[in-house]
């Protein structure tokens, strides 16, 4: 199961929230210049590359203000920029200074396509700028080469600096999101990562189950050997149960309670699993210290029907743990067959 590459459409990220914002930017700068190359300059064919780039870039901000954007238009809005950054002093008169909007693009780039496209598109951007600058500078009011020479180390820099940001940026991300998605005693998945995996599973129409997986009598080892010692044994217990399933698909649902989410099996697989699971932690030592200890757990295992919410998923689970302790702990409880 990979719940991390769920894309999860009610948090904003990074591209939209600039998307969103930078199409508002755009469609602003982008007609006030119309109005001007229109009535002012005369330069017909530029107000009317312009005029469709704010038509579009008011389009885009909409959508996105109603959430409603969609890939392609990201790509869209960035293109068009492009364009327009290029075409503007190919257009018009270099010595208006048109250019120097280029050196905003590999921001763009980077924030929008993260540090990998931004590099490409960076890196491709250079080429029509030079040729730009060398075609268009005459040498009465310019020094072509040397201009090329300055863009080309300042866009470089620029390059960098972005590069540095975007991958550092993307790194900080992941660990945060790692965090926020982990249990901080044990190491293993959350509740908030239970959530995610359920969302994929619901839909995708995934056949699965889950084992809900209870310590017996852990108070009773809280009480007599302190919150530590049973610190370390939750540890403990959660590296064992990692042995029995694929290490992503176990759970720490809080206190002594653990999941394991298991797909693509038959039911008397899934209740062998469980069975053997509990004989192994029956005949397992913890080993705290000098202390050894044995655990027994129940389990309550439930498949997951379509159309079911994940409270129905485990409150099913719960309901067959309820009864493996009814009937004296040490139990694996199902309705499978
Ligand atoms: P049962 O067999 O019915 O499950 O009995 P139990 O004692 O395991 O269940 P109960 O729900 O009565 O107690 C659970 C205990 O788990 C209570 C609490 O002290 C302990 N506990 C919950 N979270 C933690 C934790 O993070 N660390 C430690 N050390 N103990 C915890
Ligand atoms: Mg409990
Ligand atoms: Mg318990």
């Amino acid at each position: 199961m990979h719940p991390n590459k769920h894309h999860n459409q009610h948090v904003p990220n990074l591209p939209l929230a600039v998307h969103k914002g930078l199409s508002l930017i755009i469609c602003a700068i982008t007609f006030f210049y119309s109005l001007w190359n229109l009535v002012y300059l005369k330069l017909y064919l530029l107000a009317s590359v312009e005029l469709i780039i704010v038509s579009f870039s008011l389009f885009f901000f909409i959508q996105a203000l109603k959430n409603q954007d969609k890939e392609w238009q990201h790509y869209t809005l960035v293109g068009m920029i492009t364009v327009l950054v290029l075409l503007t002093p190919l257009q018009g008169d270099i010595r208006a200074g048109s250019l120097y909007w280029s050196i905003l693009l590999p921001f763009v780039y980077f924030m929008m396509f993260g540090s990998r496209g931004g590099l490409i598109l960076s890196l491709l951007l250079v080429f029509p700028v030079l040729y730009i600058i060398y075609t268009k500078t005459t040498h009465e009011g310019f020094l072509p080469y040397r201009a090329m020479v300055n863009y080309t180390l300042a866009h470089f820099c620029v390059w960098c600096l972005c590069y540095v940001y975007e991958s550092q940026h993307q790194k900080d991300n992941l660990r945060l999101r790692n965090m926020a998605l982990e249990d901080s005693l044990t190491g293993l998945k959350n509740r908030y990562a239970l959530d995610a995996a359920f969302e994929h599973i619901d839909q995708h129409n995934i056949k699965a189950f889950m084992l809900l997986i209870d310590i017996d009598h852990f108070k009773a080892i809280n009480d007599k050997f302190g919150h530590d010692i049973g610190n370390q044994i939750l540890i403990e217990m959660a590296d064992n149960l990692q042995m029995y399933a694929n290490e992503e698909d176990v759970y720490r649902l809080g206190g002594e309670e653990f999941i394991i989410i298991l797909s693509e099996k038959c039911e008397q697989e899934i209740y062998s699993t469980a069975e053997s699971l509990r004989c192994f932690i029956e005949n397992t030592l913890f080993h705290q210290h000098d202390l050894r200890l044995q655990l027994t757990i129940s389990v309550g295992i439930s498949r997951f029907l379509p159309g079911q919410s994940l409270s129905d998923f485990l409150r099913s689970a719960d309901h067959n743990l309820y009864l493996a302790k009814q009937q004296g702990r040490n139990k694996v409880n199902h309705t499978l067959f």
